[in-house]
């Protein structure tokens, strides 16, 4: 008969989890909602027993390796009796994972890139300006708006529309704003979500420094992951300048009637919810508000939607890893767009875009997708 190991109890990891904690541990009460909320166990052969997770970290049991698999959606949390704050428990348990060199792959690589391009994917510095194209825009010393176009949309040849848009709906609208150029630095969300806490402390440290120093009041941010950090992070730092998502931004342009739609459409489309805007920053009017400002353009929301919509499977820093074989969770909602009867999906995130663009060749559904920026451009370009 084979002897069983036995289990080894890590006292330092478990210490390091309680004091990382935001709750009391004994607030979890072992339900289990959030392990059959969790969507990743509906297209996962091994699944996330979320609760299993938290327990076994309470008592010392060695981390388990499946928190690396967290979108970090929160939508197990939204549906916890208790409001347990399980995205930050999964953090301290990469955190802890991550010292013990204990993490996927493609996360080393990811950190020293940041170290020295200032990006997770290590393209080039000097190539950060590329989404600008024939755009002139300023750097953004002596101005009071400075646009944060963010790693995704700088480098990736499909988002750097999603920044263009953005600037050429800024300069329609006459708004003196600036960027940093090649010295935009990284926001630091994809270490955050390593949970490499001395490099986190660093980079944030040093770009509140240099946001400060541009003297800029408001930063208009594209990606919902930058803006969740710099919003909800940055400020600890001493960040001084207010923090917007840019559908915020365009949002209080078009309350101001400083957006003018000239084309008119005669279409549908449907909206998915980045879970970094809506499930964590509770954006979820802003965008709306913008599509149906758009004359002719009739929004159909999707079976799940706002606080329950479902992941495109990018946060987490799920984008940066290679991506498995098999239903994934960007294919689902696709097809949630798809039964819509729209065949233009909206939404306000560059991993969003990336994840669901991939799912519309793999699931073959005929959805077209655009950032809801592009769509405001279209629609103040009288000419299309
Ligand atoms: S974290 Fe919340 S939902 Fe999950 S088992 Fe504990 S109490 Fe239940
Ligand atoms: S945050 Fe999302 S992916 Fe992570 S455990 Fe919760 S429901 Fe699952």
């Amino acid at each position: 008969m084979a002897v069983e190991e036995p289990i080894r109890i890590d006292l330092e990891m478990r210490e390091d989890f309680l004091s990382k904690l935001k709750y009391n541990p004994s607030e979890c009460y072992q339900c289990g909602t959030c392990t059959a909320t969790c969507p990743l166990n509906g297209i996962h052969e091994e699944k996330l027993t979320i609760r299993n997770v938290l327990h076994k970290a309470q008592v010392g049991m060695p981390a388990d390796p499946l928190v690396w698999e967290c979108t970090s959606c929160k939508l197990c949390e939204t549906r916890c009796p208790r409001e347990v704050d399980i995205v930050g428990s999964f953090q301290a348990l990469r955190g802890y994972l991550y010292r013990k060199r204990e993490l996927p792959t493609e996360y080393e690589q990811l950190l020293w890139n940041i170290l020295e391009e200032s990006n997770p994917m290590g393209e080039p510095k000097g190539a950060r300006t590329s989404w600008m194209r024939e755009l002139d825009i300023p750097v953004v010393d002596g101005k009071d708006t400075l646009f944060y176009v963010g790693t995704a949309a700088a480098y990736d040849p499909r988002l750097q529309n999603v920044a263009n848009s953005m600037a050429k709906v800024m300069m329609r609208t006459g708004v003196d704003f600036g960027v940093l150029g090649k010295q935009e630095p990284a926001s630091g969300e994809a270490v955050l979500e390593i949970g490499d806490e001395a490099f986190l402390d660093y980079l944030l440290e040093k770009n509140v420094e240099q946001f400060n120093d541009t003297g800029v009041k408001e930063i208009v941010v594209l990606s919902p992951h930058a803006y969740n950090i710099m919003k909800n992070l940055y400020p600890q730092y001493g960040l001084e300048a207010e923090v917007l998502h840019y559908t915020e931004y365009l949002d209080r342009m078009w309350s101001r009637g400083n957006l003018n739609f000239a084309h008119k459409f005669d279409m549908q489309v449907t909206y998915h919810d980045p879970c970094y805007l809506g499930r964590y920053n509770g954006v979820y009017d802003a965008p709306r508000n913008l599509i149906e400002g758009v004359p002719g353009v009739e929004l159909v929301e999707m079976r799940d939607t706002k606080s329950n919509a479902m992941c495109c499977g990018g946060g987490g820093d799920q984008i940066y890893r290679n991506s498995e074989d098999g239903v994934r969770l960007s294919d689902l909602r696709v097809e949630q767009a798809a039964d819509t009867g729209s065949v233009n999906m909206l939404t306000s995130c560059g991993y969003c875009i990336q994840n669901f663009e991939d799912s519309t060749k793999t699931t073959g559904k005929d959805v077209q997708i655009n950032d809801v920026v592009e769509l405001v451009l279209m629609s103040m370009e009288e000419k299309r």
